[in-house]
């Protein structure tokens, strides 16, 4: 199955993805995850997305167009894959249509305080390899507990970056759910209900299928 995973920033989208992609057995493509090892790896694309994540700003269509499609020709994703925060804009999503076939669209719902509370405690594990997450609430340290890397705040969750990055959803991504919901392939999901759900969401949709 090709996925989608719409959602703004701090919805849970990330959570979602990591139990889809293992319960399908197919890649998860998050574009802001290649674009923060691009960034760590010191590469061109790394350099051009830098100055506009830094500003809670979207990195050009073309550049991740491209990266995506890049992507996507990889042997792992012959069985199908999910895409995490891509596409973003109305010319991102036309563009995917034009490369691929999309099965379904999960929309995951969350209210926007609800948001901000999640994303000003969240911290990451900096090993882009392991990518935990955690909150300050819960977990108050600096050592990961999955992989023993640190734990730390991404740069583009400090409140200021992160309001930008709401606004930018709102402008130009939240557009992208009437999108696919006229194409009937959208199934939206509570961003604060136990993230298993979304898999029973993608099992009862595929039942319907058959
Ligand atoms: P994320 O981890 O998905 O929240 O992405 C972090 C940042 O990477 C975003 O705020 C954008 O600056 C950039 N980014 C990721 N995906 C895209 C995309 N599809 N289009 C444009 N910019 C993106």
């Amino acid at each position: 199955m090709n996925l989608i995973l719409l959602g703004a920033p701090g919805a849970g989208k990330g959570t979602r993805a990591a139990l889809i992609a293992a319960e399908y057995q197919i890649p998860h493509i998050s574009t802001g995850d290649i674009f923060r090892q691009n960034i760590k790896e010191g590469t061109s694309v790394g350099l051009k997305a830098k100055a506009y994540m830094d500003q809670g700003k979207l990195v050009p269509d073309e550049v991740v167009i491209e990266l995506v499609q890049s992507r996507l020709i990889k042997e792992d994703c012959k069985n199908g894959y999910l895409l995490d925060g891509f596409p973003r804009t109305l010319p991102q999503a036309e563009a995917l249509d034009k490369i691929t076939h999309i099965d379904v669209v999960i929309d995951v719902v969350a209210d926007a305080d609800l948001l901000a509370k999640r994303i000003s405690g969240r911290r990451v594990c900096a090993n882009a390899a392991c990518g935990a997450s955690y909150h300050v609430e819960t977990y108050g340290g600096s050592v990961c507990g999955k992989c023993g890397g640190s734990v730390v705040q991404r740069d583009d969750d400090r409140e200021e970056v992160f309001l930008a990055r709401l606004a930018v959803y709102d402008a130009q991504t939240a557009p992208l759910v009437n999108y696919y919901a006229a194409k009937g392939i959208l199934k939206a999901v509570d961003g604060l209900k136990n993230p298993p759900e979304a898999v029973r969401v993608l099992r009862a949709f595929e039942e319907s299928k058959m």
